[in-house]
């Protein structure tokens, strides 16, 4: 789960982190006030949407003048930013950030994750911020410097002092940027992140380290123990398919295919994209409805498929162990009476109350091609749905 920049600084704030002062707006009024509050001389008026790239794109702009920051609200509130990070459509803007000018010395880069490979959370460094840091780690990998974090011990100050030493921060300026790092690691612990980026963190000409820029990513399996970052959620943000299916407690991820897939148990939902995509095909989806799913929760998933205008066929996999046969034929029969079932369907059903599932889709009367195997349904999904099936 992601959140905006001004919460991800708030959190920081909370940890002792240093940010500028600044404030959320929703309207240009709201930004004009905001600004008239922060006081001047220098405002900084900033996007803020769940993708980085903004200043590159025009989503960050400096104001001299309130004048000045209610032309840029007013230029920047409803605009669509397209910048590196986001889809080609673009993300509108419904959020402002105004805050306080800095003077920037320097800026450089400070991220964290957890790294899979040491099973341990890695805080990376760098000289070069305010760029993007795929083009460092690309080109001049060695401006990267990383410490390994012991999870008995946090991160011990001598880590942050090294991270601090090697990166180039002024001597003076390094028990500031250490309590930074060791600040922005319990943040990352504590909140279960699962990505923290400060690109730019920046030495200011009166000489403070502040961080210009946050970016978080929570771990999702972890949000049940931390209410507040839940609350934080954007559903503007969010792909609406999956923000309906996290309503009815379905395991939904929205993909870029046009094969919809309906199956049960994460391992056979995974395994069934893959021969979709063996056959040539492209799976519109990830759906696990789960094991013990009501005939409610299945007619909620089949009507998020088809509300899809991507999907142009839909595979339904099923493997009765707990979840019974005659339970899904029932929600997909409901669904497709309820919105119309428009497109081919393939129908692989195997296990508890078989025979009583496929009797129910015999009768519904609508059109089904049933499959043997999984191998037999994935193959005859891509024949329907056609020659345009792998394209974009
Ligand atoms: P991103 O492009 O989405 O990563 O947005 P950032 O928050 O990183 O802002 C982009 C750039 O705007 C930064 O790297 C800075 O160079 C510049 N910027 C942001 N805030 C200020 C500020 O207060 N003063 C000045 N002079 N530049 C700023
Ligand atoms: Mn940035």
């Amino acid at each position: 789960m992601n959140i905006h920049e001004y919460q991800g600084k708030a959190l920081l704030a909370e940890f002792g982190v240093p940010v500028p002062r600044g404030r959320v707006a929703f309207t240009v009024e709201e930004a004009v006030r905001a600004a008239e509050a922060l006081g001047g001389p220098l405002w900084v008026v900033k996007a803020q949407i769940h993708a980085g790239g903004r200043g590159k794109a025009g989503g960050v702009k400096l104001a001299r003048s309130i004048d000045e920051v209610r032309a840029h609200a007013e230029t920047l509130l409803g605009k669509t930013l397209v910048t590196h990070q986001t889809t080609p459509a673009g993300k509108v803007v419904r959020r402002l950030l105004i805050e306080e000018g800095t003077n920037i010395d320097r800026e450089y880069y400070i991220g964290v994750v957890v790294d899979r490979g040491s099973g341990r959370v890695v805080m990376m460094a760098s000289s070069e911020g305010g760029v993007e840091i795929e083009e460092v780690a690309a080109k001049t990998p060695e401006k990267i410097v990383k410490a390994t974090i012991d999870p008995a011990t946090g991160m011990m100050p001598y880590q942050a002092r090294q991270l601090a030493y090697a990166i180039g921060i002024p001597k003076s300026l390094v028990n500031k940027a250490t309590n930074f790092m060791l600040g922005l690691y319990r943040a990352f612990v504590e909140k279960d992140a699962s990505l923290a980026e400060i690109n730019p963190l920046v030495v200011t000409k009166e000489g403070d380290i502040v961080a210009l820029d946050a970016k978080f990513a929570f771990d999702a399996n972890a949000l049940f123990r931390h209410p507040e970052i839940t609350a934080l959620s954007d559903l503007d943000e969010e792909d609406p398919k999956e923000v309906e299916a996290s309503k009815h407690g379905l395991s939904y991820i929205a993909l870029d295919g046009n094969i919809g897939c309906m199956v049960n148990g994460a391992g056979l939902a995974m395994a069934t994209m893959d021969i979709i995509q063996f056959y040539g095909g492209r799976p519109a989806n990830f759906l696990d409805v789960g094991g013990g799913a009501s005939k409610e929760k299945v007619t909620a998933a089949f009507k998020i498929i088809l509300a899809d205008p991507q999907v142009k066929g839909i595979f339904v996999n099923i493997f009765g162990g707990i979840m019974k046969c005659d339970v899904i034929a029932e929600g997909i029969v409901a669904a497709a009476r309820e919105v119309g079932l428009d497109r081919p369907l393939v129908v692989r059903l195997e296990g508890t109350n078989v025979e009583l599932g496929k009797e129910i889709l015999d009768r519904s009367g609508l059109s089904i091609v049933s499959a043997d195997s999984m191998a037999d349904g994935a193959e005859k999904i891509v024949a329907l749905v056609g020659e345009g099936g792998n394209e974009a």
